[in-house]
C-alpha cells in the first residue's frame, strides 16, 4: 500500500501540528517504519509530488482524471464498468476514498459525491481523492440494491479470485483501488420504503474509526462494526479507518441530506490536513451506543401510520403511530418499548407482523 510510504514523513508532521488526532494506526505504521520493519526503500517510494500509478494510469499531481474501472470482463465489455474519480493534490498527504451506490438503489451518496469530488481543487489539495461514485454501477443503472446474479457487493468484501461474481468484483476494488486508502467514507440511505435520519454508523472500538465519526461533524454516531463482509468492516480490518454515512430514501436525491453528506466530506478533509479549512472545532456528537428496531406486534399487521418522526425522542409508551385492519377497521397503537432517538422508520404502508417499524438510539446512561 501506498499508506506506509507517506505516513513515515508525515505522521511527525501531523503528531506535532494536529496532536493526538488520527494517531493510533499513524503511530503504529510509524514505530515500523522506525524499527525497519517497514523499509526505507518502501517508505519512500511514493513520493506525493510524483505521479500516482492506480489501475494502470498515471495521475500527475495537480490534476483531476475521470475514467472506467472494468473490474471484470463479461458478455459485453462496458457491462461492469464502473467511473472512478481521482484528484491528485501538489502537496503530500493522505489519500481519502470515497465510495457510494454499492447499494444501486441508494441515490443520495451518489450525488454527495459527485458535489463533493466537483469542489476538490488539485491545485490547493494536500493528498489525493479518489472517488467511486457509482462503485455497484451495475445495480445505479438498473435501480437494483444487487448484483445481477443477486448477490449484495455489501456483503463479498475483501473478495476473492473465485467464487461468485460479486467476490471478484469486490477483490478487484479491495486490491487495485482502496489499498491506496487512507481513510474510507462509504454513502448509504436506508432500504426500501424506509428513511434514516442522517446519521454516521462506525466501529468506536477503533479510535482513529471513532475519530473519523465524530470529525464528519453531523452529530449523531451510532455504533457498529457493520457486518461480515461488509465495506467498511472489511477495509477497517485491513488497517483503513473507514466510517458509513446513511442519509434518507433509496431511489431519489434529497437535498438537505445531499447537502449534509457534501458538507461531511468537508469536515473530514479538512479534519485529515487536506484542506484549508484546518481550524475548525471539534463538532459535537450524540453518540450512541446501542439502537433496536421497534417491529409490528405478532398479529398485528395492516396499514401503518406514524405518528412520531425521524428526529424526535421518545421515551418508553410513547405513541409512535397506528396500525389499522382493513378489514375489521380496528387499530391498534404502536408505542415505544423504549427511550431514544427515532433514526430511522418505515414509511406509511401495507405491513406485516414483525415488520421493522422505528429505528430507535439510545447512548449509556453517564
Ligand atoms: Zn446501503
Amino acid at each position: 500500500m501506498n499508506k506506509e510510504c507517506w505516513v513515515s514523513r508525515v505522521a511527525i508532521l501531523w503528531a506535532v501540528v494536529r496532536g493526538q488526532r488520527y494517531s493510533s494506526r499513524l503511530a503504529v505504521v510509524l514505530c515500523l517504519a522506525v524499527s525497519g520493519i517497514i523499509s526505507p526503500a518502501t517508505a519512500s517510494s511514493a513520493d506525493q509530488s510524483e505521479s500516482l500509478q492506480l489501475l494502470g494510469r498515471e495521475i500527475s499531481p495537480g490534476t483531476i482524471s475521470k475514467f472506467p474501472f472494468i473490474p471484470d470482463r463479461s458478455f459485453e465489455a462496458s457491462y461492469l464498468n464502473m467511473p472512478v474519480f481521482v484528484a491528485r493534490g501538489v502537496t503530500p498527504g493522505p489519500t481519502l476514498c470515497l465510495t457510494a451506490g454499492i447499494h444501486g438503489d441508494e441515490l443520495n451518496g451518489v450525488e454527495i459525491v459527485r458535489r463533493a469530488f466537483a469542489k476538490v481543487d488539485p491545485q490547493e489539495l494536500r493528498g489525493t481523492v479518489i472517488a467511486l461514485p457509482t462503485i455497484n454501477a451495475e445495480g445505479v443503472r438498473s435501480g437494483s440494491r444487487y448484483l445481477s446474479d443477486r448477490r449484495d457487493l455489501n456483503r463479498a468484501f475483501p473478495g476473492g479470485t473465485g467464487g461468485s461474481v460479486a467476490r471478484l468484483i469486490a477483490h478487484a476494488i479491495f486490491t487495485r483501488v482502496l489499498n491506496h486508502c487512507d481513510a474510507l467514507l462509504d454513502f448509504h440511505t436506508a432500504s426500501n420504503q424506509r428513511a434514516n435520519l442522517p446519521q454516521i454508523r462506525a466501529d468506536f472500538t477503533d479510535p482513529a474509526i471513532r475519530d473519523l465519526a465524530v470529525h464528519f461533524g453531523l452529530g449523531i454516531v451510532v455504533n457498529g462494526a457493520g457486518p461480515d463482509g461488509s465495506l467498511r468492516r472489511e477495509s477497517a480490518k485491513a488497517g483503513i479507518p473507514a466510517i458509513i454515512y446513511e442519509a434518507g430514501e433509496p431511489f431519489r436525491f434529497q437535498e438537505l441530506e445531499i447537502d449534509r453528506g457534501v458538507l461531511g466530506i468537508e469536515n473530514v478533509m479538512a479534519y485529515l490536513d487536506m484542506t484549508e479549512m484546518a481550524d475548525q472545532e471539534t463538532p459535537s456528537a450524540r453518540i450512541y451506543e446501542h439502537s433496536k428496531w421497534i417491529r409490528t406486534d405478532r398479529g398485528h399487521g395492516g396499514f401503518f401510520f406514524p405518528t412520531a418522526s425521524l428526529g424526535d425522542m421518545v421515551n418508553t409508551g410513547d405513541l409512535l403511530g397506528e396500525i389499522v385492519d382493513p378489514l375489521t377497521d380496528a387499530s391498534v397503537e404502536v408505542t415505544s418499548t423504549l427511550a431514544g432517538e427515532i433514526i430511522g422508520m418505515a414509511v406509511p404502508q401495507p405491513v406485516l407482523s414483525g415488520y421493522a417499524l422505528f429505528h430507535l438510539a439510545w447512548h449509556d446512561p453517564d
